[in-house]
């Protein structure tokens, strides 16, 4: 499922590096993010090399949305947070730094957050 040789999440898809899965089916692959912005801050992204946004195949956007309820509430289900936000960066410009699409779910648990 791999196109892009030098992206770093093709790389994790393809287990060439390593990752710490939350969810996998054959379109979607789900891992948590090296940053961690809040406990359990985990990142979703198609199998299939796509840039952005601009450039997701409606179908694969489909495969990969329908998946987000079960695995935020796999999230939830671990790490017991209180709320959870949904992110997507597209462009350098609006803070895309790993230009593979990828979606940030990032529980919330109060006061102590260091995302706002
Ligand atoms: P962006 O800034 O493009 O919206 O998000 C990219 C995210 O990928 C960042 O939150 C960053 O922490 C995460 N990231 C970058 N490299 C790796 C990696 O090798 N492994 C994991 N698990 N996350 C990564
Ligand atoms: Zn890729």
């Amino acid at each position: 499922m791999c196109e892009a040789s030098d992206c770093i999440f093709c790389k994790i898809i393809n287990g060439e590096i390593p990752s710490a899965k939350v969810y996998e089916d054959e379109n979607v692959y789900a891992f948590l993010d090296l940053g961690q912005v809040t406990k359990g801050h985990t990142l979703i992204i198609p199998k299939l090399h796509t840039k952005d946004i601009f450039h997701l195949d409606p179908v694969v956007a489909e495969k990969l949305f329908r998946k987000v309820p079960m695995i935020a509430r796999a999230i939830q289900k671990a790490f017991h947070p209180v709320g959870m936000n949904l992110l997507n960066n597209n462009s350098e410009l609006a803070g895309q730094s790993v230009f593979h699409y990828h979606l940030h779910l990032i529980p919330r648990y109060g006061a102590d957050d260091t995302f706002s």
